[in-house]
């Protein structure tokens, strides 16, 4: 596995392997990999004949009081790990080589980053939509895999793609969960025992929300009744929200006609969880 930590040197490998006709799958990712990354991974070496992942904490998508500082890191790990997956190429770069003096410049995807983690973390989806398509400048992918765990992230990267006309396909994988349903990720390393056994609330509350709408419930306000009072079981569990949306546009539902997505944020003890879940008829 090739590691590069240079913007120049991950360009001209990149423009190297395209004129030489090979597919480029890409996984951005922060580090501290667990099997949702993984699984990333294994699709992206399905669809490309190159597979390239990032590892890089970026700065720019944490609030001021938020977890930058100590975010998980793990590197001699995630490369040990990404090494055993297949990854040919990893990109590591320095927060200075990412936004070197006088970086000034930023994607902003107005409309569906508003609500859910975009009212609770202003900024955070500028950082993303911002990095995210830095690093497509820097690997020139042709595919790019995001896990469905982080939905509106997702959503908002396809519509900057399609708005920014960048010739690029994303690729949305299923959320990899723990065997008690908890959804996998770096941040669940923060929870002690207690609190880690109250983070399971998160999927059974989703879950429960899944068995009312297959018996017919179609009335938000209702549903989310029953998904907040299983997450307010746990003592420590704060819910930032707990909403049912239009799974394109993000916007809040009342009634569910069709398709919709259950998202939820908690903070359970100093540490926020997301979750969610795609409502559709069977
Ligand atoms: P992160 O390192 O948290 O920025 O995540 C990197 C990528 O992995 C993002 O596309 C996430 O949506 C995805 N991811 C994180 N956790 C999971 C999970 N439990 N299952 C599937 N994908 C995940």
């Amino acid at each position: 596995m090739e590691i590069i930590t240079a913007v120049k040197e991950m360009q001209r490998r990149s423009e190297q392997l395209r004129r030489e006709g090979k597919k480029i799958a890409f996984v951005p990712t922060m580090g501290y990999l667990h099997e949702g990354h993984l699984s990333l991974m294994r699709e992206g070496r399905k669809r490309g004949d190159v597979l390239v992942i990032s590892i890089f904490v970026n700065p720019t998508q944490f609030g001021p009081g938020e977890d930058y500082d100590r975010y998980p890191r793990d590197m001699k790990r995630d490369l040990a790990l990404a090494q055993k997956v297949g990854v040919d190429i990893c990109f590591t770069p320095t927060a200075q080589e990412m936004y070197p003096e006088g970086f000034q410049t930023a994607v902003e995807v107005e409309q569906v980053t508003k609500n859910l983690c975009g009212a609770s973390r202003p900024g955070h989806f500028r950082g993303v939509t911002t990095v995210v398509a830095k690093l497509f400048n820097i690997v020139k992918p042709h595919f790019a895999f995001f896990g469905q765990k982080d939905y509106q992230q997702l959503v908002a990267i396809k519509r900057m793609v399609k708005d920014l006309n960048m010739d690029i396909e994303v690729i949305g994988t299923p959320t990899v969960r723990e065997k008690d349903g908890l959804a996998m990720s770096s941040r669940n390393t923060y929870l002690n025992p207690q609190q880690r056994k109250e983070a399971t609330n998160l999927s059974r509350a989703l879950h429960k929300g899944e068995e009312l709408f297959h018996q017919g419930e179609r009335n938000a306000a209702v549903i989310l009744t029953h998904v907040r009072g299983i997450i307010e079981e746990g003592k420590s569990a704060v819910i930032d929200y707990a909403k049912i949306c239009a799974p394109h546009t993000l916007e809040d539902l009342e009634e569910i006609k069709g398709e919709a997505l259950i998202a939820v944020a908690v903070k359970i003890g100093t540490t926020k969880l997301i979750d969610n879940i795609i409502l559709k008829e069977e």
